[in-house]
């Protein structure tokens, strides 16, 4: 894949980041030991960067989406752990490190195993995902600590210049937790929003509308979403993403589509007008309108109508008149989300919609089946081909409705996908 100039500046950082502790070298061992050493710095220099993956900086999701920053980090930890945690075994000839260094090296280890133990057994936890979050963030901010007195203290002759480059690496890591957990929820604090509508969609799906509450709301994109926090403060670790239904012309009264998902999600039919919301956001690359496209083909699964939603509706606004395909999939039709909308659009947008089911009621005339390579690329067809195609799905679904555009003849350069949910 090409990087494209937005890309690449912070592709090109991140790779500075993590090669350049590896890169000073100092020191006289052997070579297998000077190879251990650089990629034990590797590793560790991923591992503290993993907290600017995690710490939703605004430029690098909206640049990449946040499932490919997140998948990154995933993937990195995979690489970064298992070294990490098997340096002191590879080394052919070093002094055993003792006192702070030994002490930090074996704490360090430990807390790093049990995180990533963690990490990989999650979903089998009992935890709420809040739980998770508040414990997966404290934990990793101590292996930063106690890895970077290690790194500091362990190695006998080590580049003076290393000693400040963990030093500063480990406080950016630090100052993204404080981004997340106390600057972020300060500045929403000083711009509260409310309920003023809950109002039931499809089945298990409720349209939650939201008013600024003596400021000037918020400006996004169509195609963008926010992480809401619902009848709780705003320093509530129970925060959750979702994509904005309304139009960006809205900015002071936002809608959003919430499907019951989980323990939070299933209980949004309890909640009342009046009841606070803070936003944090926008967040997302998905900004289509903005493209030069002679049209667009509009892909949804689930929630992924919400983000299309507000799409269309700020097409509506802008009076634009180019031609748009929806293409929304549901296993069953009483799950088309946000249906009469949909439609009611077609009386002022070039709007064609195709429903796409995959246990359809008796009698139904639409397509049959699932998102995949067998329905989409029958909607391969010029002129579509040659629109902008843009996908909200599920991260599994994404993949596979690339791999079917690309195989129904639409270049790379034409798809944009983002993920609505959760691998
Ligand atoms: C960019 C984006 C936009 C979205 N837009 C919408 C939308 O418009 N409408 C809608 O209904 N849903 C949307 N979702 C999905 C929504 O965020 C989840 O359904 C919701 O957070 C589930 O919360 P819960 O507490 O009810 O469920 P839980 O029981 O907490 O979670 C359900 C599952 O999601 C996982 N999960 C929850 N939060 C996270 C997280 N922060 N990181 C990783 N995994 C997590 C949990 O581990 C669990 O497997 C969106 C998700 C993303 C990423």
């Amino acid at each position: 894949m090409m990087l494209g100039s937005r890309r690449l500046l912070p592709v090109l950082l991140y790779a500075t980041c993590a090669l350049g502790p590896a890169a000073l070298m100092h020191d006289e061992r052997s070579l297998r030991d000077q190879v251990v050493s650089a990629l034990t710095r590797l590793a560790f220099a991923v591992l503290l960067a993993q907290f600017l993956l995690a710490g939703r900086i605004r430029p690098v999701t909206v640049t990449f989406g946040l499932d490919t920053v997140m998948r990154l980090h995933r993937r990195a930890a995979y690489v970064a752990v298992p070294i990490l945690l098997l340096h002191p075994f590879l080394y052919e000839n070093v002094p055993d490190p003792h006192g702070v260094a030994e002490g930090s090296g074996i704490a360090a280890s430990v807390l790093l195993a049990g995180l990533f133990a963690a990490a990989l057994t999650r979903r089998s936890l009992p935890l709420r995902h809040e739980t998770w979050r508040l414990m997966h963030g404290t934990a990793a901010l101590a292996v930063a600590g106690v890895g970077t007195l290690h790194a500091i203290e362990a190695p006998a002759d080590a580049h003076p210049a290393l000693m400040w480059v963990w030093l500063g690496f480990a406080s950016v890591a630090a100052a993204t937790m404080l981004h997340v957990y106390l600057l972020r929820p300060l500045a929403r604090r000083g711009r509260p929003w409310r309920v003023v509508a809950v109002r039931p969609d499809t089945q298990g799906v409720w349209a939650v509308t939201i008013e600024a509450v003596g400021h000037s709301g918020l400006r996004f994109e169509a195609g963008q979403f926010v992480w809401l926090i619902l009848d709780r403060g705003p320093f509530s670790l129970r925060e959750h993403a979702f994509s904005i239904a309304s139009a960006p012309s809205h900015p002071t009264r936002l809608t959003i589509l919430i499907a019951g998902e989980g323990d939070f999600t299933n209980t949004i039919g309890t909640l009342r007008p009046g009841a606070r919301a803070w936003l944090d956001g926008p967040y997302g690359g998905m900004m289509p309108l903005s493209r030069k496209a002679r049209g667009f083909v509009l892909i949804a699964q689930g929630a992924g109508v919400a983000p299309i939603l507000s799409i269309l509706r700020e097409a509506e606004a802008r009076g634009d008149r180019r031609p748009m395909l929806v293409i929304v999939g549901a296993r069953r039709e009483e799950g088309l989300i946000a249906r009469a909308e949909l439609a009611a659009l077609r009386r002022t947008l070039d709007l064609t919609i195709a429903e796409v089911l995959a246990e359809p009621p008796r009698g139904w005339t639409g397509v049959t089946g699932k998102l995949d390579a067998t329905v989409l690329t029958r909607f391969c067809r010029e002129p579509q081909t040659s629109w902008v195609h843009v996908i909200y799905g599920r991260p599994a679904m994404l993949a596979a409705a690339r791999a079917a555009l690309a195989q129904g003849g639409v270049p790379a350069r034409r798809i944009l996908a983002e993920a609505v949910g959760y691998e």
